[in-house]
C-alpha cells in the first residue's frame, strides 16, 4: 500500500480489548470473559467504526506506532485481529516503518493468529507470560502453564515475528531471590528481546489485594524486593541489555517505540472501552461500560469529531494547561532511564525546567536523588526504588 503523507509529529494508536479468559488475582485492569462470541464480534464492529470516527482528529497525519492492549486481544482470535488491522490501515495513515504490537496470552496464542496478524502489518508481540512456574502461575491466578508458555514463543517464531517482549513479574509473595533468578534465566533462554519486569503490588479490588487487607499473605520484604530489582537489572546489563525504563529493558534498538511514546507525552488516538488518549491538550478516557460502549457507537449518526467524543462515551475529557503538560513531561520522561532534555523542555514549554521548580531540583540533587549531565536530568539509580518521591516534586 504506497504510503500517505507523512507528517513529522510523532503519533500513536491504542485499541484496547477488554476480554481475558478469566480474571487474573493481581488483575486491576478493565477486562472480563467475554459472555459470547457474537459480543467479540459486536465489539469488534464497533472498534472499527470508532476507529473510523478517529480519523477527523487526526486527519491524515501518519503514525508511527499501533499498539493492541487488553485484555487479552489475542483472544479475538485471527479473523478479528485481521479485520481490526486492515479497517487501521484502510482508515488511517501508518507509515511502512511503523510499529506495530499485538498483546498476547499464551492461552489464546497460535500460529494462524500470529500469521495473520503478520500479513496485516504486524511487527511485534508482547506475551504475558509472568513466571516459569507453575505453582506461580496458579498463585497468580493465570490460566496456563510453562509449557504454554514455550509453545506460544514457538508459534510467534514460526509466523516469522521477530521482534518479542515477555512480560514478568517479581516479588510475589514468599518468592526467594534464586526462583526470580530461575524466571529471568528461562526467561533469557527464549531470547525475548524486550523484557517488562514489575514487582507485585497489591491493588484493592484484587483478590490479592484483599488477601493482603486480611492479613492472609504478605508481601516479601522491602529489601527482597529491592535485591530482586538489582538483580534484574545487574543480570541484564551484563548481557548486553539496556535499562531504559524503570521497569523495561530491551536489547539495543528494541525499546517499545510506543511506549516510549507515552513517556515522552507525544499524542496518541486511543480507542475502546476505558482506553486513555491524549490528542493536542486533550486528555480522555472512555467509559468501563462494554455494553453502553458497543450500543452508543452502533447507534451513533456522527461519524465525525462529535461522534468520536460522544458525551456518553467518555469517562474523563479534559483541555490540560500549560503546567499540567509541563508536569507531565516531567513525571513521565523521568521514569525513563535517559530522563528528560532540558532543551526538548524548553522547545516544547517556552522555559526551562529549573525556572519552575528551581528549589525542588536543587534539593532533589543534593539528595543525590536526581543527577544532571549536559543537557539531561535523569533519576539516579539509588532513587528508583522511591521515584514516586522524586515525581511529587513535579506536581506544583
Ligand atoms: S490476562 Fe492481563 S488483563 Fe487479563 S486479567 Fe490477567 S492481567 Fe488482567
Amino acid at each position: 500500500m504506497p504510503e500517505k503523507k507523512v507528517v513529522d509529529r510523532i503519533l500513536g494508536l491504542y485499541v484496547h480489548i477488554p476480554f481475558c479468559r478469566s480474571k487474573c488475582n493481581y488483575c486491576s485492569f478493565f477486562s472480563a470473559p467475554p459472555q459470547s462470541e457474537e459480543e467479540m464480534d459486536r465489539y469488534t464492529e464497533a472498534l472499527i467504526r470508532h476507529i473510523q470516527m478517529g480519523k477527523s482528529l487526526v486527519q491524515d497525519r501518519a503514525f508511527s506506532t499501533v499498539y493492541l492492549g487488553g485484555g487479552t486481544p489475542s483472544l479475538l482470535g485471527s479473523d478479528r485481529i485481521s479485520r481490526i488491522l486492515e479497517a487501521v490501515q484502510q482508515t488511517l495513515s501508518i507509515r511502512s516503518d511503523a510499529e506495530i504490537t499485538l498483546e498476547a496470552n499464551p492461552e489464546s496464542a497460535n500460529q494462524d493468529l500470529f500469521l495473520a496478524f503478520k500479513k496485516q502489518g504486524g511487527n511485534r508481540v508482547s506475551l504475558g507470560v509472568q513466571s516459569f512456574q507453575d505453582d506461580e502461575l496458579t498463585r497468580l491466578g493465570r490460566v496456563h502453564s510453562v509449557d504454554q508458555i514455550e509453545q506460544a514463543v514457538e508459534s510467534i517464531r514460526s509466523a516469522g515475528l521477530n521482534n518479542l517482549s515477555l512480560d514478568l513479574i517479581f516479588a510475589l509473595p514468599e518468592q526467594t531471590l534464586d526462583r526470580w533468578r530461575e524466571n529471568l534465566s528461562r526467561a533469557l533462554l527464549l531470547q525475548p528481546d524486550h523484557i517488562s519486569a514489575y514487582g507485585l503490588s497489591y491493588e484493592d479490588e484484587t483478590l490479592l489485594g484483599r488477601l493482603y487487607a486480611q492479613g492472609k499473605i504478605a508481601p516479601v520484604l522491602d529489601e527482597d524486593y529491592v535485591q530482586m530489582y538489582d538483580w534484574t537489572r545487574l543480570c541484564l546489563k551484563e548481557q548486553g541489555w539496556i535499562h531504559y525504563e524503570i521497569s523495561n529493558w530491551s536489547r539495543p534498538g528494541r525499546q517499545s517505540r510506543h511506549n516510549r511514546l507515552y513517556w515522552n507525552r507525544e499524542e496518541y488516538l486511543a480507542v475502546g472501552v476505558s482506553a486513555h488518549g491524549m490528542i493536542g491538550r486533550i486528555r480522555y478516557s472512555f467509559i468501563r461500560k462494554a455494553v453502553q460502549y458497543v450500543d452508543v457507537i452502533q447507534n451513533m449518526k456522527d461519524n465525525g469529531k462529535s461522534g468520536f467524543w460522544h458525551p456518553d462515551l467518555m469517562q474523563d475529557k479534559v483541555e490540560l494547561t500549560q503546567e499540567e503538560m509541563s508536569s507531565d513531561f516531567m513525571i513521565f520522561g523521568l521514569r525513563q532511564m535517559d530522563g528528560i532534555s532540558i532543551n526538548a523542555f524548553r522547545n516544547r514549554f517556552g522555559y526551562d525546567p529549573a525556572d519552575r521548580w528551581s528549589d525542588a531540583l536543587s534539593a532533589l540533587k543534593a539528595r543525590g536523588w536526581l543527577v544532571q549531565q549536559e543537557d539531561r536530568v535523569r533519576l539516579a539509580h539509588c532513587a528508583v526504588p522511591i521515584s514516586n518521591e522524586v515525581f511529587v516534586h513535579f506536581l506544583d
